[in-house]
């Protein structure tokens, strides 16, 4: 078993995802794995990022197929006998003009953003090493999205005592509501990636408390963040952002001292935290 530390980068053939993982190959003293779901385009980038003189290794990693992170999960624990860090970058939009019914792009949003960055947290936060950090790449939407929910939605999410399996209700209420037409009715705002993003914000929030709770001593650091607007293919050319810019909080995060005890827990933007 490699005693090497070892970071992982989900969703990095491309955009933020690769500008994370060249940052890490220039800053991080250990294996850097940049994962995709197909391996082709993972390949490809491991290849691109050599050309520049950088070595990342590939693992394939299809957040939404569990079996594809139990796969990942099990070499990592083989190989390294746990993780260092890990970022938590997959994530899709559909564009803004996009036709696909508010409630299948509720349901496959979801999927990937929330259920599926859950699932990866789920089989790899316990393999988390002591000193190691966790950065759940979020957006400022999740904030604005939490501003257009009714009152009593913004309080549960605001909550410091909310449990995975209570947000994991409301994401799927989310879900439901959209197929039945009354997600406005029921407080929700008309933005599924919005809900997705608040999913992963106080997912943050939530498993930042566990740790705390149940490996104190371990120093691990999580949390959420906003990359700012990048020019990537999610959000277009226009976006101010490049990705190697989009990239400084989660690389930031991700690099937070061994002597750190913060920021833990918190949504973080231009290396500053938020008040959620
Ligand atoms: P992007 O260029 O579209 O890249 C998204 C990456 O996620 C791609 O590598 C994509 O792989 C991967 N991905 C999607 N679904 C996946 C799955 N099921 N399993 C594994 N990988 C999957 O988007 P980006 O702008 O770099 O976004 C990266 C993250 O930043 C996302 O979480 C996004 O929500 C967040 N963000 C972006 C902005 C922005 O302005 N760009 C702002 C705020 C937050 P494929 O190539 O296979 O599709």
């Amino acid at each position: 078993m490699s005693n090497v530390p070892v970071a992982v980068v989900t969703g990095s053939n491309k955009g933020i995802g690769l500008a994370i993982v060249r940052a890490l190959c220039k800053q991080f003293p250990g294996d850097v794995y940049l994962t995709a779901r197909d391996p082709g385009r993972g390949q490809a980038a491991v290849a691109k990022l050599q050309e520049e003189g950088l070595r990342a290794l590939f693992h394939q990693l299809d957040i939404d197929d569990l079996q594809s992170i139990r796969a990942l999960r099990d070499f990592l624990k083989e190989k390294y006998g746990g993780l260092n860090v890990l970022v938590n970058n997959a994530g899709i939009a559909f564009k803004v003009h996009d036709t696909t019914p508010f409630a299948v792009q509720a349901e496959v949003t979801l999927k990937t953003n929330f259920f599926g960055t859950r699932n990866v947290c789920t089989e790899l936060l316990p393999l988390m090493k002591p000193y190691g950090r966790v950065v759940n790449v979020s957006s400022m939407v999740s904030s604005s999205a939490l501003g257009g929910c009714s009152q009593e939605l913004q309080k549960k999410f605001r909550s410091d005592t909310i449990t995975e399996d209570e947000l994991v209700q409301l994401m799927t209420k989310f879900v439901e509501d959209t197929k039945k037409s009354v997600h406005e009715k029921e407080g929700w705002p008309n933005t599924a990636y919005g809900v997705s993003k608040i999913g992963v914000t106080v997912l943050s929030r939530i498993q930042a408390r566990m740790l705390n709770e149940k490996r104190k001593g371990d120093h691990i650091l999580l949390n959420a963040c906003c990359p700012g607007w990048v020019r990537t293919d999610m959000a277009g050319p226009q976006a101010t952002k490049s990705p190697d810019e989009g990239a400084e909080t989660p690389v930031y995060l991700a690099l937070l001292p061994s002597d750190a005890d913060a920021p833990h827990g918190q949504f973080v933007s231009n290396k500053t935290v938020r008040t959620w």
